[in-house]
C-alpha cells in the first residue's frame, strides 16, 4: 500500500496574516530535512503538509526521525493510502494496521471528513471501520474514554488515510521566520542548549567560538563543532566563526587586575561577538548563561557585559536550574559531548577571587591599559569560518 507522511502545523496556525510565510519556510525546512533521503513530492492544505516519497524504498523510519527534530510541527503521523470507498478502507485498516492491533487490547475509531461528499457521515464510517476491526482482531473490544490506540481515518480531497496514533512533534516555530542570531558557543552544557532553544523560537543560528591554541587544543574546537552538528539536525547549517583569543587572554593577564579578568575577558568576546553578528545581519547575540551560576552571571556581572553591546542579547536559560538544563541536553543528545574534559578558553586565565560586585566604571578602570580596538580588529582579521551541517 502506498503511504505517506501526514504533519500537522504547529503554532502557526495561529498567525493570521504571516500563515502563508511560516508556512512556506516550513515547507522549506522539511524539504532541506528530507532532501538526502530521495525524492519526495509535497503538498500544503488545510494547515496539513502531505509528504509522499516517490520510490518504493524510501527509508521512512529515518525521514520520522528527522520529521520529528523540524521545528513548526505539531503532531505528524505514518498513513496508509487508500481509495475513497468505503470497501477499500474496511479491506486496508485490518491488514495496513495489522502489528499494532494485534498488540493492544482497547481502541477507538475517529474519522475526519475534510471532503463532505464522502457517502457516509463521520459515525457511520467509525461504526464500519469499527466492525471491520472488531471482526479482524476477535481480541480487541472498544473504549471510547481510554484507548490503547486510536484508529484515524481522514477523507481528504484525493484519497483517504488510515493512521494508528500520530507523534508529538517539536513544536515551535519554523527556523528562519524569527530571522538570524549568533549563539556564543563553548563546549559547556549550556550553550548547545540555548542554542536549540532560540532556534525554537524561530532563529536561524549563527554560532561564534572563541579558541586560544595553545592554551585551548584543536580536540576542544572539534568538540564545539560536534555540538554544533548536533544541534544543526534541529536548526539547519550553522555558520560557525572562530576567533582567535589568545593575544586578548595574553593581554589581559598582563595588564589587568587579576579579580577582573573574566569580566573584561567577557566584556572583549561581547564586543568582538556583536562586530561579527552584524557584519553577518544578526538581530542578537545568544548565551547560555544562567543567573547566579557562577561569578560571571550575577546580575551586576551581567549588567557590566552587556554594557559593551547594543545588540539584544538573549539568555533563553536565565531562569533555569542546572538540572533543566541538562534534561534538555540529554534529550538533544548534546550532554555526552558537552561533558568531554576538554579545555575552554574561560578556565585559562581564572581568577582565584572573582570581583564579586563589579561596576561598570571599575571595569572600565581596570580595562584601560588594553589597546581594545586594536587587539578587536586582529582577532577579526584572523577569524576561521566554516559551516557546520
Ligand atoms: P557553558 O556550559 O555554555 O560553557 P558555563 O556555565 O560554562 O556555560 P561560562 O563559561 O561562564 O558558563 O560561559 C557563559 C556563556 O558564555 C556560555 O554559555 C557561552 O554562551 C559563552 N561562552 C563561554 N565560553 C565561550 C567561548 N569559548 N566561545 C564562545 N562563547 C563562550
Ligand atoms: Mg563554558
Amino acid at each position: 500500500m502506498k503511504e505517506i507522511i501526514l504533519i500537522k502545523n504547529g503554532e502557526l496556525a495561529l498567525k493570521g496574516l504571516n500563515r502563508n510565510v511560516f508556512e512556506h519556510t516550513l515547507i522549506k525546512n522539511l524539504k532541506k530535512a528530507l532532501e538526502s533521503l530521495g525524492e519526495i513530492n509535497i503538498r500544503n492544505a488545510q494547515s496539513t503538509i502531505y509528504i509522499e516519497p516517490t520510490s518504493e524504498e524510501y527509508d521512512f523510519d529515518e525521514a520520522l526521525t528527522r520529521v520529528s527534530k523540524v521545528f513548526g510541527i505539531a503532531a505528524f503521523s505514518r498513513c496508509g493510502v487508500v481509495k475513497k470507498d468505503i470497501n477499500d478502507i474496511l479491506a486496508a485498516v485490518p491488514v495496513y494496521l495489522k502489528e499494532t492491533l494485534q498488540s493492544i487490547k482497547t481502541f477507538k475509531v475517529e474519522a475526519k471528513r475534510a471532503d463532505k461528499t464522502f457517502p457516509l457521515k463521520s459515525p457511520e464510517l467509525c461504526a464500519e471501520v469499527g466492525g471491520a476491526i472488531l471482526e479482524a482482531f476477535p481480541h480487541l473490544s472498544v473504549d471510547v474514554h481510554h484507548p490503547d490506540e486510536i484508529v484515524t481515518v481522514e477523507i481528504r480531497d484525493f484519497a483517504a488515510y488510515i493512521r494508528a496514533g500520530q507523534i508529538k512533534g517539536a513544536g515551535g516555530l519554523p527556523v528562519g521566520t524569527a530571522g538570524k542570531a549568533a549563539i556564543l558557543i563553548s563546549g559547556g552544557i549550556d550553550s548547545p542548549v540555548a542554542a536549540y532553544t532560540m532556534a525554537k523560537r524561530g532563529l536561524k543560528l549563527d554560532a561564534i567560538h572563541f579558541a586560544s591554541p595553545p592554551y585551548t587544543s584543536p580536540r576542544a574546537e572539534q568538540k564545539v563543532k560536534t555540538l554544533l552538528s548536533k544541534v544543526a539536525l534541529y536548526s539547519g547549517p550553522i555558520n560557525l566563526a572562530v576567533v582567535p583569543f589568545t593575544e586578548i587572554q595574553e593581554e589581559i593577564g598582563k595588564k589587568c587586575p587579576e579579580e577582573y579578568f573574566t569580566l573584561i575577558m567577557r566584556r572583549m568576546m561581547m564586543r568582538i561577538a556583536q562586530k561579527v553578528a552584524v557584519h553577518q545581519k544578526c538581530g542578537a547575540l545568544i548565551t547560555g548563561e544562567s543567573l547566579g551560576q557562577v561569578a560571571s552571571q550575577t546580575l551586576p556581572a551581567i549588567g557590566v557585559t552587556d554594557s559593551v553591546t547594543l545588540m539584544p542579547v538573549l539568555r533563553p536559560l536565565i531562569g533555569n536550574d542546572k538540572e533543566e538544563i541538562v534534561a534538555i541536553s540529554r534529550k538533544i543528545d548534546t550532554f555526552e559531548t558537552s561533558c568531554l574534559p576538554y579545555e575552554d578558553c574561560c578556565t585559562v586565565f581564572t581568577p582565584k577571587h572573582p570581583k564579586t560586585r563589579p561596576t561598570t566604571s571599575l571595569c572600565e578602570q581596570a580595562e584601560k591599559n588594553l589597546d581594545i580596538e586594536t587587539l578587536i580588529e586582529k582577532a577579526i582579521a584572523n577569524i576561521q569560518y566554516s559551516c557546520i551541517v
